[in-house]
């Protein structure tokens, strides 16, 4: 990870990059702030950066054996310490799962500790750095590094470690060895052992600028500017929860032309329209499908209320807007009721498993009947 790949940033990364060159390296440094404002970006970017050979004047070169070994998280001397599951009632360690772990961090270092619980697939179990973790850390930072100018460990997540692990890291924190760096990353600092927080350097993230996550998303995503813009600023500073969020808006875009076909094909009594219809709804998961029915109830109501508001909408498109438009005769007082009571049935029938082919294709002959424009 390079500096230049942190999203937006520019006035810690200086800060980062400025503080080495001075020759401060504070050997425990705690990256705390908001979850998905890039903190675990920018501590691999500053790592990477103070171990590099061939160092710019803000960024690392990117192509040095350190670099190419960092990139994919593989220097020897880079360690990572973060919350894992047990298994049974063996012991657990953080290198038990070091292979999850890089690719779940080599996916997006925009991570959550939710995001890191469904790698694991851990469910309803709450990961924890558990006090075996102690052995490997002092085993880990009592060695010499082993190429690098600086060893560095990464603990992800320092407030779930276990007290006997935090007592022996103290230790270590007191008493580094030269050349040694500690990074933690930490989404809720409240939560650390005082003992700990207090020998740490903090280094506050704030949350990322929402022009930042804009320019991002335009650059990575291909998303259109307005989106972007809107997006940038629903995110509070969080690239994590940008990504939700687009996520959320492909699910809807697809539930509303998924929407807007049905009622084409309806008004057309376009049986065969309908059956092609019915069978791709059928292909999506049972949540995508139930999805779909609580969209549709959202927009027949949306539309039928549009018959009686003058005032501005706030849609989430402009083209769902226009369609409401077009489709609010249709909801009327004598069809609304029907059409709500067809999508909540269909909603309760994926629900219970009936055959979904079944209750996408009876919806859609119901509505070839009440498609009808108020008179
Ligand atoms: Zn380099």
């Amino acid at each position: 990870m390079q500096f230049r790949e942190v999203i937006g940033q520019e006035h810690i990364k200086q800060r980062l990059v400025e503080s080495f060159n001075q020759g401060r390296v504070p050997h425990a440094q705690l990256f705390s702030g908001i979850e998905g404002n890039g903190k675990m970006a920018l501590a691999l970017a500053y790592a990477q950066y103070i171990n590099c050979q061939n160092r710019g004047e803000n960024d690392a070169c990117g192509l040095c054996p350190s670099c190419v070994k960092y990139a994919k998280l593989e220097h020897p001397d880079l360690h990572f310490v973060f919350p894992v599951v047990k298994k049974g009632s063996s012991s657990a360690v953080s290198d038990y799962y070091i292979k999850e772990w890089r690719q779940y961090l080599l996916q997006s270092p925009y991570i959550s500790i939710n995001g890191w619980v469904n790698q694991l697939n851990a469910e309803n179990k709450q990961p924890q750095i558990y006090a075996d973790e102690s052995t490997s850390i002092v085993n880990k930072l009592s060695k010499r590094a082993y190429e690098a100018e600086y060893k560095v460990m990464i603990i992800y997540s320092p407030e779930r470690m276990n007290i006997t692990c935090s007592n022996k890291l103290l230790k270590l924190i007191e008493e580094p060895s030269p050349k040694t760096l500690i990074l933690m990353v930490s989404d809720t600092p409240e939560d650390i052992i005082t003992t700990i927080l207090s020998r740490c350097q903090n280094v506050a993230i704030p949350p990322i600028k929402a022009t930042a996550i804009a320019k991002a998303l335009s650059d990575y995503k291909a998303l259109d500017e307005k989106s972007a813009t809107r997006i940038g600023r629903m995110a509070s500073g969080s690239y994590l929860r940008a990504q939700e969020m687009l996520v959320q808006d492909e699910d809807e875009q697809f539930n509303f032309e998924q929407f807007r076909s049905l009622m084409r094909l309806a008004f057309q009594k376009n049986v065969l329209g309908l059956k092609e219809w019915s069978d791709i709804m059928a292909k999506g998961g049972r949540e995508r499908q139930k999805q779909f029915f609580i969209y549709a109830q959202h927009v027949i109501r949306e539309s039928f209320m549009a018959n009686f508001r003058t005032e501005e909408l706030n849609y989430t498109s402009p083209i769902e807007e226009e369609f409401v438009s077009k489709f609010a005769p249709f909801a009327n007082e004598n069809t609304v009721t029907g059409m709500l009571t067809q999508m909540e049935d269909a909603q309760f029938h994926i629900e219970r498993n009936v055959n979904a082919k079944m209750v996408f294709f009876d919806v859609a002959l119901k509505f070839t009947q009440l498609v009808v424009k108020k008179g």
